[in-house]
């Protein structure tokens, strides 16, 4: 069945007469359109029942056509009102599922020219759908994570003493566009740097003996992200402290790979890597949640989180990243992407997860 149909059921299923998809990673999962996000309005109508329409505007039409979707376009011209042509399409609907990341200004659009209808946020119906990969999405992400770990094998030519994080950050990213098609993100966090878990690059040049958290991830051209943190020494001796929480970190990360598998909970996951590093002494120095879903988006459902009773099931995607952050001096962050298989958990990231000594 195709993911609009499944999308029509769920949205039946809940209530919802006509789910309103704008521009972004839902409506790329739903029809395989990759559209502008554009001021003037492109948006799935997807009633309930019988036939979804892509309202587009006129000079995107051949676009959307190139995309090979399977839905009717409806156009409008410029001196049209394309909030009045959805509205005409989604007749006497009355519960509107808007999607999560619709802009504020056309769900006013959307209240007012649908003033008799009930607006609901729609967004879990898809969420729903894209939170189990199927097949080829599988594959997919598989591949996705060959290619980050290929950019994580030639590290050494680029991560050295005297550099600049941002130089080395620039190599990294030039390597990262050999094997996908976007770089989404590179952090190259030297020395205190690594201690901020989002930090990204800066003019810092790095040391001997500088602990250096590299986390980076782009997106392939069958449109699947990666996402793995490695951890590197640019020579030098190891810090003792440092080697001690690195220990713990490896432990906590390794036990969450092996406890993550179909039938646990989304926070038991988190639970079984924060128990070993708060028992270590080291509980207030992780964080952030244990990992995020991944697909089209980088960041997407399902969340690794204490207080998710989510349970795994087969085809949930997610990263498990524990970290240590010390304020001031460093931190480490081990990061694979994993997918629940039908009994176990298939890891996509298989660099060495130990301290790399380059
Ligand atoms: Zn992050
Ligand atoms: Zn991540
Ligand atoms: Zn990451």
């Amino acid at each position: 069945m195709s993911r609009w149909k499944r999308a029509q059921q769920a949205a039946a299923d809940q209530g919802i007469d006509a789910l309103l998809i704008t521009p972004g990673a839902d409506l790329r999962y739903l029809t395989g359109y990759v559209a502008l996000p554009l001021e003037r309005l492109t948006c799935l109508v997807l009633p309930s029942s019988g036939d979804p329409t892509l309202v587009v505007p006129a000079l995107e039409r051949a676009a959307a056509v190139a995309s090979g979707i399977d839905v009717q376009i409806a156009t409008w011209n410029e001196t049209e009102d394309p909030f009045a042509l959805v509205a005409s399409l989604v007749g006497d609907a009355h519960t509107i599922g808007v999607d999560d990341h619709m802009w504020a200004s056309r769900v006013f659009a959307l209240g007012a020219a649908l003033p008799e209808a009930d607006q609901v946020l729609g967004g879990s119906i898809v969420q729903d759908l894209r939170i189990r990969k199927d097949a080829e999405e599988t594959v997919a992400l598989r591949e996705a994570g060959l290619a980050i770990d290929r950019v994580h094998q030639r590290m050494g030519e680029w991560l050295r003493p005297g550099r600049t994080e941002r130089e080395v950050g620039a190599d990294i990213a030039a390597a990262i566009l050999t094997e996908h098609v976007t770089c989404d993100f590179v952090i190259v966090g030297s020395g205190p740097n690594g201690a901020s878990p989002h930090h990204e690059v800066s003019d810092r040049v790095i040391e001997v003996g500088d602990p250096v958290v590299v986390d980076i991830g782009g997106t392939t051209a069958a449109g699947y992200c990666s996402d793995s943190t490695r951890n590197y020494l640019a020579g030098g001796q190891v810090p003792a402290e440092y080697a001690q929480f690195y220990d713990v970190l490896l432990e906590a990360q390794t036990a969450q790979r092996e406890h993550a598998r179909p039938g646990v909970t989304a926070e038991s996951v988190d639970l079984v890597g924060r128990q070993i590093i708060a028992d270590a002494g080291y509980g207030d120095l992780f964080i952030h949640r244990t990992g995020h879903g991944i697909g089209q988006e980088t960041h997407e459902e399902p969340y690794i989180v204490e207080g998710s009773e989510l349970v795994l099931t087969e085809g949930m995607a997610f990263s498990i990243e524990p970290g240590i952050y010390v304020e001031g001096r460093f931190g480490a962050r081990i990061e694979d992407i994993a997918i629940c298989t039908a009994d176990g958990l298939e890891v996509f990231n298989n660099t060495p997860r130990e301290l790399v000594i380059l």
